[in-house]
């Protein structure tokens, strides 16, 4: 529904203003956190600095706003209750009935009151739809919540479609008032409208929908369908939605200034220049598994004016087809995170035809642990070489669980989670695309490239990243290549377009060249 984005939207139009601003986003389902959850049914887990599993919709609000998102700005169902039964054991609530209302909605509302500290604007966002069994303790809270904090002090806003109905020729209001009603019968009345549209709506439209719905048409605001995310500020402002929003909420805040955001939104539609990159994963049907990845891609384009082509491609198909006939088209290609070890034969074989035909190459997560195995298997001869994590009895692996490490602990929040610095080293493609010695990036796996590193460097892999007291590999590069980098965290979460990642910038400018050579 765009729920996500326009609430990050908005965030960067109150941020624009001068306004601090944070966001909470309240998922309905009973996982504590969604780390454990299926990218298939979730779409991509998104990490922060502080080393949290949160929804995507965190990524959204850190790609458009410069407050940094953590523990504090994702609560699931599960981790209210999980909390409030916490209660109940230790005595907490003694002699009471423990209940939905208020336990349950007063547990909630602490998560409100804990975020808003020291911000002019917290945005909650609300997951489902009006009407689900699973959010209605979350809209309850924030029904009693106004009352909490005085009426003038919140407000609640609607995200919902006006589809247009090509066989009548007309839009429809109707799903649009039955939702309104819906939330009006909870007590809720909402004093803006988002509405998800194809074009802009007509003020007659606004008009109908804000007599059925309660609502002065002024707060009628249209979202219209736009080619890029990043234009999405730009269509509310001129909706006047940030002014509604701080009229209603009685906050001052300068005038806003789009010109960066414009700018973003000319270089990602009229790019001067164009390259394909490949991305050779498992859910390449299910791109909301890759969120952070395919708008770091992006943003790489934005610093360099070119846009990306994606190519996606399917690593479990790789084994049985022509290797050089699917990359025909590419000028570097990418290997995201993942787990399991399906499809790893496949992105083995790909690596093995970036680092011989000298196309760029970057790895991620998974795809530097396949680098490494590649490296091991085909330069230094050591066949069998695999990740514990596939292959428990391989006498070369070169990716394993560190001493100490147990195979069998509980899987929830037990990776290693969030940022972690990491040293360079000098004449590298990680240093030219830093410029710094120190940097911090994020983490989310379990294995870990330590043992043979000393035998795999003296084979030529360079290392070129480590952790501070050395012990752990963060990034390794194939020399005597345009562009091959991997490396053990996940770039791509601290990427945004205002401030396009530095080894996406430079991977997307060495795809280019590579490009331009041929
Ligand atoms: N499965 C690997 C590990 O746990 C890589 C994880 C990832 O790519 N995020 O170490």
């Amino acid at each position: 529904m765009g729920k996500g984005l326009s609430a990050a939207a908005i965030g960067s139009l109150l941020e624009n203003r001068g306004l601090k601003v944070t966001f909470l986003k309240l998922d309905p389902y009973i996982n504590v956190d969604p780390g454990t959850m299926s990218p298939y049914q979730h779409g991509e887990v998104y990490v922060t600095d502080d080393g949290t599993e949160t929804d995507l919709d965190l990524g959204h609000y850190e790609r458009f706003v410069s407050t940094r998102m953590g523990r504090l700005n994702n609560v699931t169902t599960g981790m209210i209750y999980e909390s409030v039964i916490n209660k109940e054991r230790r005595g907490d609530y003694l002699g009471a009935t423990v209940q939905v209302i208020p336990h349950i909605t007063d547990e909630i509302k602490t998560h409100f009151l804990a975020v808003k500290k020291g911000y002019d604007v917290a945005i909650c966002e609300i997951g489902g739809t009006v009407g689900d069994i699973e959010s209605l303790p979350f809209l309850e809270a924030i029904r009693q919540f106004r009352f909490d904090i005085g009426r003038e002090n919140i407000l609640y806003i609607h995200v919902t479609p006006i589809p247009f109905v090509k066989a009548a020729g007309e839009l429809k209001t109707k799903p649009t008032q039955h939702s309104v009603r819906t939330l009006r019968e909870i007590g809720i009345q909402p004093d803006i409208l988002i509405c998800r549209t194809e074009s802009f709506l007509v003020k007659e439209i606004k008009e109908k929908i804000g007599l059925f719905c309660n609502i002065d048409p002024e707060y009628v605001i249209s979202a219209i369908d736009v080619d890029s995310i990043y234009e999405l500020p730009l269509v509310f402002q001129e909706e006047g939605l940030d002014k509604n929003i701080c009229r209603l909420l009685g906050l001052g805040g300068k005038e806003v200034n789009l010109n960066g955001w414009h700018d973003i939104v000319q270089k990602v539609k009229r790019p001067k220049k164009r390259v394909t990159i490949s991305i050779v994963g498992k859910y390449v049907t299910q791109t909301e598994s890759y969120k952070s990845l395919v708008e770091a891609l992006i943003h790489g384009g934005i610093s360099n004016e070119i846009g990306v082509d994606l190519d996606w491609i399917d690593s479990g198909t790789l084994i049985d087809r022509d290797i050089d006939s699917v990359f025909r088209q590419s000028d570097g290609i990418l290997i995201p995170g993942g787990f399991g070890d399906r499809g790893i034969e496949g992105k083995i074989k790909a690596i093995r035809m970036a680092r011989e035909k000298k196309i760029p190459f970057f790895g991620i997560c998974l795809g530097m642990q396949c680098s490494v195995i590649e490296y091991a298997r085909h330069v230094c001869g050591w066949e069998k070489a695999n990740s514990s994590e596939f292959d428990e009895k391989t006498p070369f692996p070169v990716i394993d669980l560190l001493p100490g490490q147990a195979v069998d602990i509980r899987k929830g929040g037990t990776m290693r989670l969030g940022s972690y610095p990491c040293m360079l080293r000098k004449k590298s493609f990680a240093y030219t695309a830093y410029g710094v010695r120190e940097i911090a990036e994020r983490h989310r796996h379990r294995y870990e490239f330590n043992k043979f590193r000393l035998e795999l460097e003296e084979s030529g892999l360079k290392v070129s990243g480590i952790s501070p007291n050395g012990n752990l590999v963060e990034i390794v590069e194939v020399e005597n290549h345009p562009w091959f980098l991997a490396v053990q965290f996940h770039p791509e979460y601290k990427s945004s377009p205002r401030n396009p990642h530095p080894l996406f910038a430079s991977f997307i400018k060495s795809s280019f060249n590579a490009k331009v050579l041929l």
